[in-house]
């Protein structure tokens, strides 16, 4: 007994002579030889690692500065040169000349087809899926350790279940139904207590959230995709970050995110960063207050953020093999930071592209955003893709108003007669509705005004997109808010009554929307004048919308009849400009002749497609 308190003493004097120092996060986790960016900052994470230095010896990498920010935090600039080959790095952090602790980093060879990346263009349909709500592959990953929030489908702002295996299960599905590109939305960690289904929270950009999957099958999921001629983007969150993320407990630095003085809310007004108007405290608010109180606001501003996030994202697009980004809350970001971003991703490649959610309602605010227009304050985004939220607008409201000087489908007419602002027509991502939005079939009112809007998704300039139950006329039933946009996709979970993947239970309206759908996108898919060719478009007479799209010699014409009335024949005078020499042509979605292109017969509320011959 007597002995005890002795030993106490010594093992006191032992710890004060070795000090414990420890190494619980190392990021990016690993990094690969030959980028073609030598720069790579690691950030370290562990108990007193703060008062190391890094040292290392390998062929080609060397340690260019050691940055201690805090007692746990450790920034080490590596330089990994051309001559680096793939390894393990033993990186020693020492005090002065005692090593304190080691740790072995790895160094992995890229895969080959890296470089072939392509990106996702306008021959592509994009498919956005809720993971939670699109199907249960693994019921057994429901719930897991650690993991705050446990599912409850019962719930409508709960976790319902769906995961990584249930996407990767459906490929086939999507592909049949004409989709070419997959956006899911963030599958991350979002440890937080509550709403975490949505994915808008990570709290570990290095990790799938387990009850998702895990990074082994995020990446197995992308292989999968890529055998069927799906790409797949990935949703990434540079705005903000879940509370519940390490660094909250112990920030990296003060400056890690927008501190005030108390609790201070972005004003949403994206439309202030183009602003020639605004004031200073208005942009400082938009990008620099919280999105939210369980949403941290990264500070772009600081160098080791912007490195930080930077590197994540390339850190993924090399380790899942990604086709593309899909970046969330774009104008809140720190605009130059993200222009950085753009341009550095570009330079490691060339061809990946990057859509962002400038959620703004004019087409000026939005063309500001994308690449190559000349803005009068100088700015440059060199972002590639923009989503084309003033036309998803005019398309809610098109279809469900008399037809009037300035309603009906005059309002897509005056949209895309603003087409001049834009720098590449061709990269604007075009949708009816999407996660944050009231779904499209509700608010269109008929299955025959969801499938005009659809048709015009198909034919019009740009790259479409589509929410996932679309195919389902998924509607919000008696749910209020975001719930009613998000509802579980039918068939996803074992003993569902209407089941989409087997066609089980369908209503006969569900049935007329997925084989529409399926038609009208798998035609798209085949036809490169339909996704490049040149757009022109004639007024719109008493419910009749009329365009055509022309690549060399080949055009299709697209008939709008947005009356509630039969219409016998669509007098084509009006358009012989580009009718001239065409003597007859194929209705695409049904395959019929049409021997004689004078008299033209529209069906009430539907869209007539035309594949023109000589
Ligand atoms: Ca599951």
């Amino acid at each position: 007994m007597k002995r005890t308190p002795l030993l106490i003493i010594c093992l006191f004097l032992l710890r004060t002579a070795f000090p414990q120092v420890a190494i619980d996060h190392v990021e990016p986790p690993f990094w690969w030889a030959d980028m073609k960016s030598n720069a790579l900052q690691l950030m370290i994470h562990g108990k007193d690692i703060g008062k190391t230095k890094a040292f290392l010896e390998y062929n080609g990498v060397k340690v260019k500065n050691s940055t201690s920010t805090g007692a746990d935090y450790l920034f080490v600039d590596l330089s990994v040169g051309n001559s680096a080959k793939p390894g393990t790095i033993t990186i020693s952090f020492k005090e002065k000349d005692s090593v304190l602790i080691t740790y072995k980093y790895e160094l992995k060879a890229r895969a080959k087809e890296s470089a072939k990346r392509i990106g996702f263009n306008s021959s592509d349909l994009m498919y956005l899926i809720m993971p939670d709500r699109f199907a249960n592959g693994d019921p057994g990953n429901d719930n897991m350790p650690g993991m705050l929030e446990k599912a409850d489908r019962t719930n409508p702002n709960g976790r319902h279940g769906g995961d990584i295996k249930g996407i990767t299960n459906h490929l086939d599905y999507l592909q049949k139904l004409g989709v070419t590109t997959l956006w899911c939305t963030p599958l991350l960690e979002n440890n937080m207590p509550a709403f975490t289904y949505h994915g808008y929270a990570i709290t570990d950009l290095y990790k799938i959230d387990p009850r998702f999957g895990t990074n082994e099958s995020y990446c197995a999921m992308v292989n999968e995709a890529h055998k069927k001629g799906l790409k797949v983007v990935m949703d990434m969150v540079f705005n903000h970050f879940g509370t519940n993320s390490y660094w909250m407990k112990d920030l990296p630095q003060k400056d890690w995110v927008n501190q005030w003085p108390e609790f201070t809310r972005s004003n949403y007004r994206a439309s202030v960063i183009s602003d020639p108007h605004r004031s200073q405290s208005d942009e400082n608010k938009m990008s620099g207050g919280w999105f939210d109180t369980s949403m941290a606001d990264f500070n772009q501003k600081n160098p080791f953020v912007a490195k930080y996030l930077i590197q994540n994202s390339i850190w993924w697009i090399e380790f899942a093999g990604l086709d593309g980004i899909r970046q969330d809350t774009y104008p809140y970001s720190d605009k130059d930071f993200m222009a950085e971003w753009m341009k550095t991703l570009r330079e490691e490649y060339p061809n990946l592209n990057t859509v962002g959610e400038a959620w703004i309602n004019y087409p000026p605010q939005v063309a500001y955003w994308m690449d190559n227009k000349t803005n009068p304050d100088g700015y440059r985004s060199y972002l590639s893709n923009v989503f084309d939220f003033p036309l998803m607008m005019a398309i809610q409201k098109a279809f469900t108003e008399n037809e009037g000087w300035d309603t009906g489908l005059t309002r897509l007419y005056e949209l895309l007669s603003q087409d001049f602002l834009y720098s590449d027509l061709s990269k604007l991502v075009i949708f009816a509705d999407n996660h944050d939005i009231e779904r499209m079939y509700p608010v269109l009112k008929s299955v025959e005004n969801a499938k005009m809007a659809l048709a015009f998704l198909a034919t019009t300039r740009g790259m479409p997109m589509i929410y996932y139950g679309t195919e389902a006329l998924s509607d919000r039933g008696t749910l209020e808010g975001d719930p009613g946009k998000r509802k579980d996709f039918p068939g996803g979970w074992q003993g569902d009554e209407v089941n989409m993947f087997t066609r089980e239970n369908l209503s006969s309206d569900q049935k007329d929307m997925l084989d529409y759908i399926t038609t009208l996108f798998n035609w798209r898919k085949g036809n490169k004048t339909v996704q490049e060719g040149k757009l022109t478009h004639y007024i719109p007479e008493e419910g009749i919308y009329v365009y055509f799209r022309t690549l060399d010699k080949a055009s299709v014409m697209v008939i709008m009849n947005n009356n509630e009335k039969y219409v016998k024949t669509v007098a084509t005078d009006r358009f012989q400009e580009n009718l001239k020499g065409y003597k007859t042509g194929k209705d695409v979605l049904t395959g019929s002749q049409i021997k004689d292109l004078s008299k033209i017969e529209v069906a009430a509320k539907s869209v007539k497609i035309i594949e023109l011959s000589k």
